[in-house]
């Protein structure tokens, strides 16, 4: 930057010293030459050195040209520059140079200002801060400053808000020290920042606008003062009709004082809070929402705005419903399931206890469920269990609970009833409910009935823990009653299904620890008095409690499954007893063993006894198998079925217990039979009960219609035997003869009376 008069100095050294550094050692170098060459060499050199002078001078031309031309565009650019510049001498505080801009701000020409003491610039106002830093720089305490402070027009009082940077600018041994002003215009600046913070402004409008999230800004008093349009959205009112309104205008009236009191105890104390908050949408409708309030502060820390986000959250809250929903339905009935129900009961006792009310627990269990999975599969098994649970489901009141307690076992309560009476017509709404058959499209029709073991509070217990299990235990006894039957709870009932779990466990160790034993009781022919057959029967001799019958055991094995091996064993004792006896040579005679129902339709029986005569090379006419009539009644097609296959190995079929089971005389005729069995019911109060001789003289009759032998169980009396005999009837078994004996004892038996009854003469 130059100063008014000023003009730049070019060196013209550096072509000269170029020109002499190459041109002198030439000259010398020619004077040393031999004389016949100095002449050419002389007027080479001239030559030479004038070419390069003329180079250098017209370089050094160029080179001032150039520099002086971009000196004069700098000159020009600060001139012009749109910020003020001054240069100001630091001995006297005198201006060297100012720009346009400075003197158009200060309404001088930048003339005038030249020389003029800067000092004299600075506004009277001006808290001295200027002339204290310009002081400090021209003691060089500092080597810059920068301070905010006003250019005044001289004419018009104009004021220009300047941002002064001065910085010491050392001359470096050439002339005095200066300072360099560059003045910017604040006015500009803040014109700059002001379209800035609208710009943001805008963006932050434009953001908070598309958010999802609902932003409702209200003053100091909750006035609402502006919504954006999620929030609009979300209540379902149009921001006219909120502004001015406070956000209680939303209240869901779902938060008691004590909640609202914590919110604003919380923002006093933090200034902030966030939580989940139940509001009313403009239709009524109450939805849950994720709130966060902030309260906005001045500077002196009062609270001028709140500014609160929410977040609709019933999606998420309907999720976590469901959920909460599966986790405590069934899936297959939805119903409430075991956990649920149980919650469900606990409150209902709670809530009966308080009202001192009774209830009834009822539990239902679908009878022989197992076999309608086994026989229909369980895609099938799964439509009627839903069927069933659907139509008991209906068939309750308002009143009722109910829940899927396991596979095969529902739950209701009764709010409200105490009363036997009406506990048993509920009951037989259930099981009528329950007994509906089930028809597939296809014409599949499947009926299976439910048994209800009932517990009543407080009668029975007290607790929701003991009702079921009382209800359970009841249960027990309903099924005791050939199904589709309603049972009371009783305080022995718990003992005995304890007993039945116990048993259970001891019974598969009696399994192992081979403490089972079969006992043979002799089939005799009526009319020659010779023993036939013997029919096993299984005994517990359980080392502590002694010998223990199959009627206390078998029920339990059946029930839990246990039958399989028992059974399994059974027939494997007797065929292997029956093979010893025939290679002792002990009488011809067949096995009758006890084939239960479980272990006749569920387990592989003709598998089983195939295998076991193999295994022990009995041959399959000495067995006969003995099939209670319940089991033909229950499933008259499989156990056709599972028939043909055992007569298809050559072994004989009796069917046990006859009379008891109310088997369709059509249906029987159909059964590959040998042998009917009159149960002793019947025979036991011979002759004294006319209607027992009538139906066993009836049944031996009947039995031979069809082509049967008929065998009569139980015979303990002479007079028995005669009755029997007077009918016709082949075979019996009976005390009279002999009771079931170990094996080693019947085979003694047998030799001792030459395999004939004394009994028959
Ligand atoms: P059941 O097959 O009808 O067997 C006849 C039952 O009557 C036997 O009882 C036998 O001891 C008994 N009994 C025989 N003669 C007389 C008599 O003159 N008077 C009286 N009062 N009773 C007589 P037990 O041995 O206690 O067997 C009971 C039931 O247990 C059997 O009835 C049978 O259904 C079942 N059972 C026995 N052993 C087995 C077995 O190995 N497997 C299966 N599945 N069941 C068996
Ligand atoms: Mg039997
Ligand atoms: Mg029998």
């Amino acid at each position: 930057m130059r100063e008014q008069g000023e003009h730049p100095r070019i060196p013209p050294w550096g072509a000269m010293a170029l020109y002499a550094g190459v041109a002198l050692p030439w000259l010398g170098a020619t004077l040393w030459l031999p004389e016949r060459l100095q002449l050419p060499s002389l007027t080479l050199w001239i030559l030479v050195s004038g070419l390069l002078l003329a180079r250098s001078v017209r370089n050094l031309h160029q080179d001032e040209s150039v520099r002086s031309h971009s000196v004069r565009g700098m000159e020009l650019l600060l001139q012009h520059a749109p910020a003020g510049m001054a240069r100001v001498h630091l001995g006297g505080a005198r201006i060297g140079w100012a720009n346009d801009r400075l003197a158009q701000w200060l309404g001088r020409s930048p003339a005038s200002l030249q020389g003029q003491d800067f000092r004299a610039l600075v506004p009277p106002d001006d808290p001295q801060e200027t002339l204290r830093l310009f002081d400090a720089l021209m003691a060089g305490r500092i080597d810059s400053f920068q301070v905010q402070r006003r250019c005044i027009h001289a004419d018009t009082g104009h004021e220009t808000p300047v941002l002064c940077t001065a910085s010491l600018v050392e001359p470096g041994g050439q002339g005095p020290a200066t300072m360099v002003c560059v003045l910017q215009d604040l006015g500009d600046i803040l014109v700059a920042r002001a379209a800035l913070a609208d710009e943001r402004q805008r963006l932050a409008a434009t953001v908070v606008d598309n958010t999802i999230e609902g932003v409702v800004v209200t003053d100091a008093h909750s006035r609402i003062l502006s919504v954006n349009s999620a929030f609009t959205r979300m209540l379902g009112y149009t921001e006219e009709e909120m502004l001015g309104k406070t956000p209680r205008m939303f209240k869901s009236g779902r938060h008691d004082q004590a909640f609202y009191d914590a919110m604003w105890s919380g923002l006093n104390t933090t200034g902030h809070w966030q939580g989940e908050i139940w509001n009313r949408r403009k239709n009524g409708e109450v939805f849950p929402e994720y709130m966060s309030l902030s309260a906005v502060k001045d500077a002196a820390g009062r609270v001028t705005h709140y500014v609160c986000m929410f977040t609709d959250i019933s999606a998420e809250k309907a999720r976590e419903a469901q959920l909460d929903f599966l986790s405590h339905r069934d899936m297959l009935t939805g119903l409430p399931n075991r956990a649920r129900f149980t919650s469900l009961l606990d409150e209902a006792v709670a809530e009966a206890a308080a009202a001192q009310a009774p209830l009834a627990v009822m539990l239902l269990n679908i009878d022989r469920f197992k076999d309608v999975n086994d026989s229909y599969g369980h895609a099938i098994g799964d439509q009627v269990l839903r069927h069933i649970a659907g139509r008991v489901h209906a068939s309750l009141g308002e009143d009722g609970l109910i829940g899927r307690m396991a596979g095969d076992e529902l739950a209701v309560v009764f709010k409200g009833l105490g009363d036997r009476s009406e506990a048993i017509a509920r009951a037989r709404q259930l099981i009528a409910a329950a007994g509906q058959p089930w028809s597939s499209p296809d014409g599949l029709s499947v009926v299976a009935g439910v048994s209800v073991g009932i517990c009543m509070y407080p009668a029975h217990a007290d607790n929701a823990q003991d009702l079921l299990q009382g209800a359970h235990a009841a249960v027990y006894g309903a099924k005791s009653r050939s199904g589709r039957a309603w049972c009371f709870f009783q305080e022995d009932m718990t003992q005995a299904a304890r007993e039945r779990l116990g048993m259970e466990a001891r019974l598969r160790q009696a399994i192992a620890l081979d403490h089972l034993r079969l006992y043979f009781q002799p089939q005799i022919d009526l009319a020659t008095g010779c023993l036939v057959g013997a029919e096993a029967l299984v005994r517990w001799l359980d080392p502590e409690e002694g010998l223990i019958s199959p009627a206390r055991f078998i029920p339990v094995a059946e029930s839990s499954g246990v039958i399989g091996p028992l059974g399994l064993w059974v027939l494997r004792e007797a065929c292997a007893q029956g093979q010893r006896w025939r290679e002792q040579g002990l009488a011809e005679m067949t096995i009758a063993v006890n084939v239960s129902l479980h272990q006749f339709l569920l387990t592989d029986i003709a598998g089983a006894t195939a295998d076991a005569l193999a295994a022990t090379g009995f041959p399959p006419q000495c067995l006969e198998l003995e099939i209670t009539e319940s089991a033909l009644a229950e499933r008259p097609e499989e156990a056709l079925g599972v028939m043909r296959r055992l007569r298809a190995q050559g072994l004989r079929l009796a069917i046990d217990d006859f009379g008891t089971g109310y088997s369709s005389l059509a249906h029987l005729k159909r059964f590959p039979l040998d042998l009917l069995k009159i149960d002793q019911g019947f025979i036991r109060d011979i002759p004294h009960s006319s209607d027992d001789m009538a139906i066993s003289g009836s049944v031996i009759a009947l039995g031979h219609a069809m082509g049967l032998k008929v065998l009569a169980e139980g015979v303990e009396t002479r007079e028995q035997l005669d009755f029997l005999r007077g009918k016709g009837c082949d075979f019996f078994q009976g005390y009279l003869c002999s009771k079931p004996l170990p094996a080693d004892e019947f085979g003694q038996w047998v030799q001792a009376h030459q395999g004939r009854c004394p009994a028959v003469s």
